[in-house]
C-alpha cells in the first residue's frame, strides 16, 4: 500500500499546466487563472496625496515659533492639479488631492485655526507627514499578481487599480465525467429494490465546477466493457482529464480498470488512507487525427472509489491539486490548522485517517460520531478533516492536523 504522500507525490508530479490561454475583460475573471503576470504600468497612487483635510506647507516655513501664521495661496481638491506651493504659503488641501510641489507636510484641519485668507498653524508636522507617497502602495514595474495566481474579487479589484483592463488568463480545465453502476438511478426516477440514487453525480460536478473546471456530463454508463470503452474514448478526445466514480475495486463487476488498460494506461493503487484506499490513476489515447504537437496525444484518468465519502475525500486530497496544478496555478497544497481535539477515539488504525470533525464553541474539534466511508451526513455537519497518521489513537486535549473545508473546497 502507498502511503497518502507517496500517492500524492507520484500523482502531482504528472500534472503541468494546460496549453492555450485567453485574453478576457477583467470583469469576467473571477476565479480564472493568470497565465501572465500582472505588471503595474503606473505608480499608485500615481502622484503624492494628502491623506487628511488640511493645509499643504513647507516645515522649512515653521521653524521659528513668531511665524506660524501663513497666507493660503491655493485651494487643490482632489482631482485638480495644483500649482508649485509658494515659499512662505500653505494651500488648503483634501483628502486624495495632490499634494503641490514645495509642500513637505500636511498639517489636519483639527490643527489649525484660519482666519479670512490666513492659517495659523498649531502644530509642528514632521516632514511627509499626512503624505502618501507617489508609488508607495506600487511602483510602476512591479509585479503586482504573478502567473499562476487565482482571482479573487480582491485581485480583480488590485488589477483595475492599475487600469488592467483585460488579463491574460488559462482557459479552464476540461473534465470529462461519468459514473459507473448499474444500481445508479438519478433523483426524480423512482428508486427499484436494489437501487440507490447517484448522489455522488452530484457532490463531484459541483466540487469540478468550484475549482471553475468545464464540465462534461455523461451521466451514469452501465457496468459493461463495451460500453465503458465507448464512453472513455469519446471523452478522450476533447478534455484534459476524465473522472470516473465507482467500479475502481477489484470485483468482477467493476469494468472500469479493464477498459482504460485497454484504450490506454492505468495504475491501480492502493492507499493507506481511510476513507478511499482505492484510487485509479493513468490516461486514454486520443485519436490520432485530435492530435497536434500543441495537443498531448493522451487524456488523463483518475478513477475514484464510488463510496460517496470516499469519493468526496479522493477528490479533495487527491484531484484538486492535480485539477489547480493543470489550470496552471502554482501552490495547491491545502493549509492546515493545529486544534485541539474534544473527543477521545481510542483505536488507532493502521491507515491514515481524514476524519470528519467540526470547530466546536470552545475552538475545538469534535467529532462525527459514525466515519463510515458511506454516511455522507458527515461531510455536511463537518467543517474539514482532522489527517490522523497511521497508527495513532487519539485522546482529549491533543492538537492535531485539521484541514478546514474552506481550504479544500475553492
Ligand atoms: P464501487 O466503487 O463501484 O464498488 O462502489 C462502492 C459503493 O459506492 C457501492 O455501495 C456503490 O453502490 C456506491 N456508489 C457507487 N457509485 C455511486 C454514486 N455515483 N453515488 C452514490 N453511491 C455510489
Ligand atoms: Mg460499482
Amino acid at each position: 500500500m502507498l502511503s497518502t504522500a507517496e500517492a500524492l507525490s507520484t500523482l502531482l508530479s504528472a500534472a503541468s499546466p494546460i496549453n492555450g490561454t485567453e485574453s478576457i475583460p477583467t470583469l469576467d475573471a473571477l476565479n480564472r487563472v493568470l497565465s501572465a503576470d500582472v505588471i503595474s504600468p503606473l505608480d499608485v497612487p500615481p502622484m503624492n496625496t494628502s491623506s487628511m483635510d488640511g493645509y499643504a506647507i513647507r516645515t522649512e516655513d515653521l521653524t521659528t515659533d513668531s511665524n506660524r501664521r501663513l497666507p493660503v495661496s491655493q485651494r487643490i481638491p482632489a482631482g485638480h492639479a495644483p500649482e508649485p506651493l509658494k515659499p512662505g504659503t500653505a494651500a488648503r488641501i483634501f483628502t486624495g488631492a495632490t499634494v503641490p510641489p514645495g509642500a513637505d507636510a500636511i498639517v489636519m484641519q483639527e490643527q489649525t485655526e484660519a482666519a479670512g485668507n490666513e492659517v495659523t498653524i498649531l502644530h509642528s508636522p514632521a516632514p511627509g507627514e499626512w503624505i502618501t507617497a507617489q508609488g508607495a502602495d506600487i511602483r510602476s514595474g512591479s509585479i503586482i499578481l504573478p502567473a499562476g495566481t487565482r482571482l479573487t474579487p480582491q485581485a480583480l479589484g488590485l488589477a483595475a487599480s492599475v487600469g488592467c483592463a483585460e488579463l491574460q488568463v488559462r482557459r479552464r480545465v476540461k473534465v470529462a465525467v461519468f459514473f459507473t453502476g448499474d444500481e445508479l438511478t438519478m433523483p426524480g426516477e423512482p428508486l427499484k429494490p436494489g437501487a440507490i440514487y447517484n448522489s455522488n453525480r452530484f457532490t463531484l460536478r459541483g466540487l469540478l465546477e468550484k475549482l471553475g473546471c468545464d464540465v462534461t456530463d455523461y451521466g451514469i454508463v452501465p457496468d459493461r466493457l463495451d460500453a465503458t470503452r465507448t464512453t472513455l474514448r469519446e471523452a478522450a478526445q476533447a478534455h484534459d482529464l476524465i473522472l470516473t466514480c465507482g467500479g475502481v475495486s477489484v470485483g468482477e463487476e467493476d469494468h472500469v480498470k479493464p477498459a482504460v488498460e485497454a484504450e490506454g494506461r492505468l495504475s491501480m493503487w492502493q492507499i493507506a488512507m481511510k476513507p478511499g484506499k482505492p484510487l485509479a490513476f493513468g490516461a486514454v489515447r486520443r485519436a490520432a487525427q485530435q492530435t497536434d504537437a500543441a495537443t498531448s496525444a493522451e487524456t488523463f484518468f483518475i478513477g475514484l472509489p464510488g463510496n460517496p465519502v470516499s469519493s468526496f475525500a479522493t477528490f479533495l486530497l487527491f484531484v484538486r491539486p492535480f485539477v489547480l496544478l493543470l489550470a496552471g496555478m502554482r501552490t495547491v497544497a491545502p493549509r492546515a490548522l493545529s486544534l485541539r481535539a474534544d473527543f477521545t477515539q481510542k483505536k488507532a488504525d493502521r491507515r491514515n485517517e481524514f476524519l470528519r470533525a467540526r470547530i466546536n464553541a470552545a475552538g475545538g474539534l469534535d467529532l462525527f460520531p459514525n466515519q463510515s466511508s458511506a454516511v455522507l451526513t458527515s461531510t455536511v455537519w463537518g467543517d474539514g478533516l482532522i489527517d490522523n497518521p497511521p497508527n495513532h489513537a487519539i485522546s482529549a486535549g491533543e492538537t492535531v492536523r485539521f484541514i478546514p473545508f474552506s481550504e479544500l473546497l475553492n
